[in-house]
């Protein structure tokens, strides 16, 4: 699959050692070392405590749908791309990533199915996190 018509991410400085990860097909997530919370999506300081203490951690790329919808129809989008699944997937390390789910058929999406991530390249020096089903 490829990622167009969608539009690349923004790297930004906070950014950038996820996106440069994802080249190499790795998920990073933010560990906060004062409180112990692992979260998604990157920033610097800790969503709950504020703290700075913040490190880097990989993500075991596994996690279950937490929910789910599919369109089949998108202005100007390739035919052959369609339709998009587009879902919440719960980490097994806890963070909820919003994603889309590839090579499925929607009717076989469902709560708590389980998924794991691949990584759809770009032709930049990006790749982006997706999931699909797994046995
Ligand atoms: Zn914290």
């Amino acid at each position: 699959m490829t990622w167009e018509p969608r539009p690349l991410p923004s790297v930004t400085p906070e950014t950038a050692p996820y996106w440069e990860a994802t080249a190499d097909d790795q998920l990073l997530l933010c560990h906060c070392t004062a409180c112990d919370l692992t979260y998604y999506y990157p920033r610097s300081r800790c969503p709950d405590c504020l703290s700075d203490a913040v490190e880097w951690q990989e993500a075991a790329g596994t996690g279950v749908v937490y929910s789910h919808t599919a369109t089949e129809l998108v202005s100007e989008w390739p035919e052959e791309a369609l339709p998009v699944v587009v879902a919440y997937v719960e980490l097994d390390e806890g963070p909820r990533v919003l994603t889309n789910l590839v090579d499925c058929d929607p009717a076989d999406v469902a709560v708590g199915a389980p998924v794991e991530v691949t990584f759809v390249e770009t032709g930049a020096d990006l790749s982006i996190p997706v999931f699909e089903l797994r046995e």
